[in-house]
């Protein structure tokens, strides 16, 4: 009776405190917007525990390795977490530090497709068009295109299509895809820092609903804007519209 009861005691402690750290993980994501030391410091408080935690973890895996790799697999799951929500704190810090230049934006786009769906089984259309410019920062560009190309991936179901092109001073990006979409009440919210449909968190897609809050923000820098509407497919397309820039460079 006592084994049995020491050994889920130990477990039900670990487990108490990893519950508390998502919490204070989860909280201290509004805090940290606006504060810059406290992204570092809430960074160290974050990660030490967890630190520990797999410590502790790995001592304990000889008497329950079943047991024991669950729970790893939820400080895994953390730490994500921890390194997504605090990339998304940073960002807003980063604007200052941001360099733009001249960026071609068909060949980043191009880039970016063969990097996040060029293992893809899925069937991926494009049509870019080319010598398309825009003024910007091509690494927080390339994350954009990044988090729309992974979402498409992730809930789309056997089809994405990319479309590239200019509308007078503007360039629009679309990316589509024939997934469950984005019901009409939800267009909105589901760009706000932590949103998850319920179709997602039932699915065994990872994420934290940071993504698109990301997209949000670094578009907000280049004077563009992103918007969800129903695609052909009746999945989702997530539209981008940034200024078009003249390419300096000929
Ligand atoms: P994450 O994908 O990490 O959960 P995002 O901010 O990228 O976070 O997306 C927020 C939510 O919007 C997702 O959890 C999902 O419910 C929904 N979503 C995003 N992209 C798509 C898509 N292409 N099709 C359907 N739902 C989507």
């Amino acid at each position: 009776q006592l084994d049995i009861e020491t050994k889920p005691s130990r477990f039900s402690a670990i487990s108490t405190l990893t519950q508390h750290i998502q919490k204070l993980a989860l909280q201290t994501a509004s805090l940290m917007q606006n504060q810059k030391h406290l992204v570092n410091a809430v960074s160290h408080e974050l990660r030490t525990p967890l630190a520990r935690l797999k410590f502790a973890l790995a001592m304990l895996a000889p008497k329950d390795p079943q047991q024991v790799q669950a729970m790893s697999q939820d400080v895994t799951e953390m730490e994500l977490l921890i390194d997504e929500m605090l990339s998304y704190a940073r960002l807003e810090f980063s604007e200052r530090e941001m360099s733009k230049t001249n960026i071609p934006l068909s060949d980043l786009v191009e880039a970016q497709i063969g990097k996040c769906l060029g293992a893809s089984n899925k069937q991926v259309e494009h049509s870019i068009a080319q010598d398309i410019y825009v003024f910007g920062n091509d690494h927080y560009l390339a994350r954009v295109l990044q988090n729309l190309l992974q979402n498409a991936e992730k809930y789309g179901a056997q089809k994405i299509k990319i479309e590239l092109k200019l509308r007078d001073n503007h360039v629009i990006l679309s990316v589509s895809d024939d997934g469950p979409g984005i019901p009409v009440d939800k267009r909105d919210s589901v760009f706000s820092p932590f949103t998850r449909l319920d179709s997602s968190r039932s699915k065994e897609t990872g994420g934290f609903g940071l993504g698109l809050a990301i997209v949000t923000k670094i578009l907000s820098w280049h004077n563009g804007k992103c918007w969800v509407t129903e695609s052909e497919m009746l999945g989702a397309t997530f539209n981008v519209s940034l200024p078009a820039h003249r390419n300096t460079n000929i």
